[in-house]
Parts: C-alpha cells; structure tokens; sequence
C-alpha cells in the first residue's frame, strides 16, 4: 500500500455528524482488516497514536453565533453527546465502512438499535413479517411491545419459502431476519427475502450479530438495513453494551433523528471500547470459527450426541447456503445430548472451563441451555417451534486452546452420563 492510499484510511475529521455528508474513503483495494484496523479519528494537536476517549457530556461553542449555528444544524459540529460524540461517531463509521453501508448510527445497546428501527420507521396500521428464530427479546418486542403501538406481525420460520411470500399483505412495511439465528443456527436465504423484499417493497432488515461483517455483509445481498449488538463478538471480551444500525441513509437518518430525541445514544466509553475492539475483530473470528470447527466435528463423532448443529458442517440443513453467504462457520455450535432437559442441566453443572453465563461471543467460552436461560420467557410450544428442544446446548465457543476446550466437553458428557 503507498503512502497516499494510507493517508485516505484515516478520516472522520472531528466531528462527523450522521445525517451529515460523510468523509468518504476509498474501500477499492483496502482490505477489511486494514480498514478496520487504520479507520480513526483525524489526531488531535497532541498527536496521539491510539484515538482519545471525549468522556464528555457536552461540548462548547466559540460564540452564540456558533451556538446558534450548531443548534440548527447548519454549522457541522458536536453540541451533547446524545447527538453526537467523537467516539461513537468514529465506532459507527468503522462499522460502516466494514458493512460497505452507506451510513450508521450506534446505539446504546443491539436492543436499543432493534427498537429504534421499529420506532423509527413504522407506524400505527402497519405490519411487519419476521423469522421465527430470533433472539428471545426481538421476539417479545415484536409480540408484545408493537401490538400496543398498533403494529402488527407475522412470524414466519426462516427456511419456509412459501411461509414468507403468504405471510405479505398490503399492510406490510418490513422483513426482519436474523441469520445464523439464534440459538438453532437456521440460515436465512438473504437474496431470496431480499428480492421478495423489492417486489413487495419492504425495507428489509438483517441482525447480522452472529456472524459480524467479517464473514458475512447482508448489504451485499440487498439488505436496506443491518443491526448489531455489537456486545457481542464485537467486543467479543465480556465489557461492554452497544449496538449499531447501517444501512440506506434516508432509513439510517430516520433512526438518527430518533435516537437523537428519545437518548438510545451509545455512552463514549463503550464506543472507544468498541472501536478498539473492531481491531481485533478479524483475528479474533478466524480463531473462533477454527476453534468451532474443532469442537463441531469431535461432538458429531459422540455417541452422547444426538445431533449437532453448525452452519459449516455437511450434515447442516442449509449447508450449501450457509457455505454461499458466509466466509466461515461462525464461533456458535448447538448439539442435542442424549437425556433430555435433566442431562443438559448435569452437563452445564460438570463443565470446568466453559463459563455458565447468558453472553457469547467472548473469548471465554460458554455453554448455555436456552430452554432454561435466553429462551425461558418462550412458552415450551414456542421453544419447540423454532427448534429448542430441552436437552439442546449451544456453546459459544471462546478463544482458549480447543484441546482444551474439547477435554472439558468430554469429562463433563462423561460425569453427567
Ligand atoms: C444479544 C443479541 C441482541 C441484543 O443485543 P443487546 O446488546 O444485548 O441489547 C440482538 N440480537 C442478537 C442476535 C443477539 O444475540
């Protein structure tokens, strides 16, 4: 790379407002770890190497002129930080960049950024069509949150082709997919919806958490708009909360002016956290997915098991699917143990390694029963419907040496026998 091309990586002159042209880089032969690794604000005078965190709530003006200016939005510039702040302003533009989106807001958690898409973009009278395989709280927002703001809803399971094209009617305004889907790992046709989407002209939404825009951009198969709970592998140590949406300007805009108003902004702290970790992102996901790759096919070899499910291995449903829209497999790996709901809960119990705790995408391992954890607000039909039957373990699999990790698997199946 010559020098001019690496002085066109650092941009984000302070501040960059959303909704606000952007400083445009060139993505041509930048490779995404480069970008995600040399994105950064422009340096202050003291010519620090690592980005500064502006812990502040407010900034100030050089006159009321200025003041005044700011205010009204026709002078760029920072005014609190539930508007903008240099720091979750450069998190969300990385984000964007890696997406290949045309603009992005952070929020303060994925939570925050899933409501603010419904919030934003929809009104009373509309209607919405999503998977069933979603994260648990998605789901209660959807079922039990938009009925009151007279938002109504379909669920429909991700891989039902036909589902999807019934599940359409005049009234409705927007699709939300997760895939990989959470926690069964089911994949999500992104061009199929997406052209189901242009046809009946709804703004298609992607939670795109699990497998990050390492190895999957949804913007690239026609998605309007990509979310993150970036507490998860973007992070990917355990720290911090936040969120992000990218995506088409006018939809992103929207969200901004929302967010804006109603405070779901992304804290300074966690997006300086955030955009440090966006460093390590593509390192950290190639060990994850090396390592799930490793413990997927010692489980499918276990007389334990009764089944296992990774979006890489043959023996997955949508198997040539998952191979087209994603680089690797991704760091989540579910398997069914032998012995039902009791087995599950004595093999959580034995694991030495594996932490018990309701993350993922931590470089620690984790082992998680969704029946009794993420997914307990679900009644056992609705756990059964997508596909979490009671003895299902989904394992989150960390960075640790996966011999390591592979040992504690099997003294655990062994001691909960
Ligand atoms: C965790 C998660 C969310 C919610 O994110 P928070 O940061 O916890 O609010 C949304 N979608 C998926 C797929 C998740 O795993």
């Amino acid at each position: 790379m010559t020098e001019s091309q690496l002085n066109e990586v650092f941009l984000c002159p302070l501040p960059p407002v959303p909704g606000k042209k952007q400083n445009t880089i060139r993505m041509g032969k930048i490779h995404f770890e480069t970008l995600a690794i040399r994105t950064q604000s422009e340096r202050t005078h003291q010519k620090e190497h690592s980005v500064p965190l502006y812990l502040t709530s407010s900034f100030t003006f050089d006159s009321a002129e200025e003041g005044a200016g700011i205010f009204s939005e026709e002078i760029e510039g920072n005014l609190y930080s539930r508007f903008t702040n240099p720091n979750s302003d450069e998190f969300a533009e990385k984000l964007r960049l890696l997406e290949g989106a045309e603009a992005g807001v952070a929020t303060a958690t994925g939570m925050a950024g899933i409501y603010t898409v419904f919030a934003a973009l929809l009104k009373t009278g509309d209607h919405i069509v999503a998977s069933s395989a979603i994260f648990g709280s998605s789901k209660k927002v959807i079922d039990s949150i938009l009925p009151n703001h007279g938002i109504e809803f379909t669920f429909v399971d991700v891989d039902d082709t036909e589902g999807w094209e019934k599940a359409i009617q005049p009234s409705t305004k927007l699709l939300f997919v997760e895939t990989p889907s959470n926690p069964t790992l089911k994949i999500a046709d992104l061009e199929f919806l997406s052209n189901l989407c242009v046809q009946n002209e709804l703004i298609y939404v992607v939670d795109n958490c699990f497998a990050t825009p390492y190895l999957q951009q949804p913007i690239q198969h026609g998605a309007d708009l990509v979310l993150h709970s970036a507490t998860k592998y973007i992070d990917g140590q355990g720290r911090v909360l936040g969120g992000a949406i990218l995506g088409k300007k006018n939809y992103v805009d929207a969200c901004y002016d929302f967010i804006r108003k109603t405070g779901a902004s992304l804290s300074p702290f966690n997006a300086w956290v955030l955009s440090k970790s966006l460093e390590t992102l593509a390192v950290r996901m190639d060990r994850h997915c090396s390592n799930a790759e490793k413990i997927y096919q010692y489980l499918e070899n276990h007389e334990e098991v009764e089944k296992v499910i990774y979006p890489h291995s043959p023996s997955h449903p949508q198997y040539e699917l998952a191979k087209k829209q994603m680089k690797f497999g991704g760091g989540l790996v579910g398997c069914e143990l032998k012995g039902g709901k009791e087995r599950g809960a004595r093999f959580l119990n034995a694991l030495k390694i594996h932490s018990l705790t309701a993350n993922l995408g931590d470089t620690r391992s984790i082992a998680t029963h969704p029946a009794s954890t993420t997914h307990s607000k679900l009644s056992e039909a609705e756990q059964l419907e997508v596909g979490i039957t009671p003895g299902f373990i989904r394992f989150s699999v960390g960075l640790e040496h996966a011999d390591d990790l592979i040992e504690d698997i099997e003294q655990a199946l062994k001691a909960s026998k």
